[in-house]
């Protein structure tokens, strides 16, 4: 039986099925292989989703389950043990009420306790529904008087050059995940219906592989991981 005061928790805000996985699938991966408890809450199914499959199979009736589905495999990929969803209906998520937006995911910290969260910047999420559950959640961090770090994701190699976005090295940590590609990729094509149309991914383990990169980069948001290690959550 593990500890569980030593047992390390992470929580994972996010707003769409494969937000997850597209943008820090080796770095959950990882941590799931490390035997780090994963939660993972996403605000919405994704039903808005503009790839229908390849050819188009789905519509906006069947795309919420089909995706939901997608999701639950790609979280046994990547070790991520336990599943949520806020039933926000995709694409408006910045129209829902912000106060209890913001208790719902209160409430998530209170009860799992995460030493390290990781949600989207509120600023540079890229889509409306990634700033707007970011923004929730970095509010209920600090109304859950989270013990933890909190993250913010970022979008490829991005934040390999945190001077041209106003952060600086300091504020960002840089997970190695070399070794838990052949996970994410697994991930990558549980989300059929989202990458069917990416020719890469169903190529050659070998060719899909070497697009990933080897790190996914991290802002510190708020709170203080227990190590300080540049290259590690926790
Ligand atoms: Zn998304």
């Amino acid at each position: 039986m593990k500890n569980p005061k030593t047992q390390r928790k992470l929580l994972a805000v996010f707003a769409h099925p494969d937000d997850e996985t597209f943008i820090c699938g080796g770095t959950l991966a990882k941590y799931g292989a490390e035997g780090v408890e994963i939660t993972l809450v996403s605000a919405t199914r994704g039903e808005m989703g503009r790839r229908m499959g390849n050819p188009p199979y789905l519509n906006r009736e069947s795309m919420a389950a089909a995706r939901e589905a997608e999701l639950r495999e790609a979280c046994a990929h990547l070790g991520v043990r336990s599943l949520h969803f806020l039933d926000i209906r995709d694409k408006t998520v910045e129209f829902i009420d912000e106060a209890a937006l913001t208790e719902r995911v209160a409430e998530f910290i209170r009860e799992l306790e995460p030493d390290a969260v990781l949600t989207f910047h509120e600023k540079l999420g890229g889509h409306p529904d990634h700033c707007a559950i970011g923004k929730a959640t970095t509010a209920a961090f600090r109304r859950a008087a989270a013990r933890g770090a909190l993250y913010f994701i970022s979008f490829g190699e991005t934040m390999a050059q945190p001077e041209r976005y106003g952060y600086s090295r300091e504020d960002v940590v840089r997970v190695d995940v070399s070794g838990h590609l052949q996970a994410k990729l697994a991930a990558f094509r549980a989300h059929r219906c989202q990458t069917e149309i990416d020719e890469w991914v169903w190529r050659s383990d070998r060719e899909a592989l070497s697009r990933f990169g080897k790190h996914e980069y991290f802002m510190r948001g708020a709170g203080k991981s227990r190590s300080g290690d540049s290259r590690d959550l926790f």
